[in-house]
């Protein structure tokens, strides 16, 4: 079966741009080869290598074999549902190794340890890292949004004591952002921070903050002036080290089981002068800033491709290929090459030094609908053939998957939130 011809010149953003980016095309090859190809060392991408609508720059593509030995390295024998918590899957001997093999920094200078390369090259690096189930947490925060932020507003002695670091995979960054209270609305935030004779004291609480309990720095904004009523005055970013006296890091369990963020308390936590990031008061103009880079890659479309692809392999080996079957597994495989392809589009707008917050919205509301339909689609599709053996590993993946889908659109900015952003973004509000 080939796939219905889908969009031939999908771009919502770079149609007249300096970068040729979207090719034309049918997807290649036809479903009836799903798992065929991507004979390459351990897995391959079943379903990911059919995803050919768009196209990447020559120079970046080039880098996908060696990144893809590597993310099969590290995730190749681990079962699906350990390999569906790639972005939670904490390895720092993965993460140095990632920084040692050039694959972290891949936006950063030179002179910092980066790799100078572009978002391009990134994106090929972070989709054969989740598409694998390759454990990620260790370096993720820190490479994809700390060091960036500091590369534009920090001071040079901080970019050359963290940027570095960061770049061999060495250092584990938090957002601290999120307060009780404080989440949508986060220019709120009462979380404080009062100048002392020697720098800062910190008091107050941070929440759901994604790998505090493995973090040695949160980038935190807090209040140095006014009250919450101030809004988005009176904020900064300060560099907390987790390890200071006064924090305590006290984990979360998720449906799931598993315990990824946490509760972080200040309690008279001293600072030195330096743990500022650009300047007082700055902080809502930065964390804006941050926020965009947090959205505007391709981590927000593949959260559920690995229980995509165990169920493709299922149905390989109970032989199913009915009509009714190839018409479901074409409809996922179409919306994922045309997020993809929107994706890339936004990658093509941060190469030309743009940020694209409407359109990344529009790509993470979007694809985030789409990782939580996956698990609701295949549980029903299991659940219509009961005569089928489901093996304990799609089993669990599934389950896992479905508790944790209702995340995905909460995480780096609700639904709700991305949509004013897009009405905004299109003068409808
Ligand atoms: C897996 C995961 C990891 C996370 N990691 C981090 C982290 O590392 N660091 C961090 O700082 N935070 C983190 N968060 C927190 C996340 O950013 C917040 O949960 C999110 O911003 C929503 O805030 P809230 O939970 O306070 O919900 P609220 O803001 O109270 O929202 C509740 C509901 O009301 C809706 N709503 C709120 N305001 C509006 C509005 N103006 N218009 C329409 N609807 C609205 C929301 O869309 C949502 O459905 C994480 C969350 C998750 C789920």
């Amino acid at each position: 079966m080939a796939l219905a011809p889908l969009a031939t010149s999908f771009d919502i953003s770079c149609a007249d741009r300096a970068v040729p980016l979207i090719q034309n095309g049918p997807c290649r090859p036809p479903l009836g080869a799903i798992g065929a190809q991507a004979k390459t060392k351990g897995r391959g991408r079943p379903l990911f290598d059919t995803l050919t609508l768009a196209s990447l720059p020559a120079a970046d593509e080039a880098l996908r074999p060696a990144i893809r030995a590597l993310a099969d390295e590290a995730a190749a024998n681990a079962p699906a549902d350990v390999r569906a918590r790639s972005w939670s899957g904490f390895d720092p001997a993965f993460s140095r190794r990632l920084g040692a093999a050039g694959f972290l920094g891949l936006t950063l200078p030179r002179a910092y340890g980066g790799q100078e390369r572009g978002p391009f090259a990134r994106f090929v690096v972070v989709e054969e890292l989740l598409s694998a189930g390759a454990p990620v947490a260790a370096h993720w925060i820190a490479d994809r949004q700390s060091a960036p932020l500091i590369l534009n507003y920090g001071s040079e002695a901080q970019r050359d004591f963290y940027i570095p670091r960061i770049c061999r995979g060495e250092l584990v960054f938090c957002i601290g952002m999120s307060e009780p209270g404080s989440g949508s609305d986060l220019a709120s935030v009462r979380t404080r921070a009062e100048r002392t004779t020697s720098g800062w004291r910190v008091n107050g609480q941070k929440i759901w903050t994604t790998n505090a309990m493995h973090g040695d720095y949160m980038i935190a904004l807090l209040r140095t002036s006014g009250t919450s009523e101030d809004r988005h005055t009176g904020l900064s970013q300060l560099i907390i080290d987790l390890k200071a006296p006064g924090v305590t890091v006290r984990p979360i369990t998720d449906l799931a089981g598993d315990a990824h963020f946490a509760e972080v308390f200040f309690d008279d936590v001293d600072l030195p002068a330096d743990a500022l990031i650009g300047n007082e008061g700055e902080g809502w103009k930065q964390v804006t800033a941050e926020l965009a880079f947090e959205r505007s890659g391709p981590e927000r479309i593949y959260s559920s491709v690995v229980l995509l692809d165990a169920w493709i392999a299922h149905l390989r080996a109970v032989g199913r290929n009915d009509a009714a079957t190839l018409a479901l597994v074409g409809d996922f495989t179409a919306r994922l090459a045309t997020l993809r392809a929107m994706s890339i589009a936004c990658t093509a707008r941060l190469a030309l030094g743009e940020s694209p917050v409407t359109e990344a919205s529009l790509v993470k509301d979007l694809g985030t609908a789409f990782e939580q339909e996956l698990p609701v689609a295949i549980g029903d599709d299991l659940a219509a053939h009961p005569g089928e053996a489901v093996d304990a590993e799609l089993y669990r993946t599934l389950m896992f998957v479905t508790y944790v889908a209702p995340s995905f659109s909460l995480r780096g900015g609700t639904r709700e939130v991305l949509r004013g952003i897009i009405a905004r973004g299109m003068g409808l509000r």
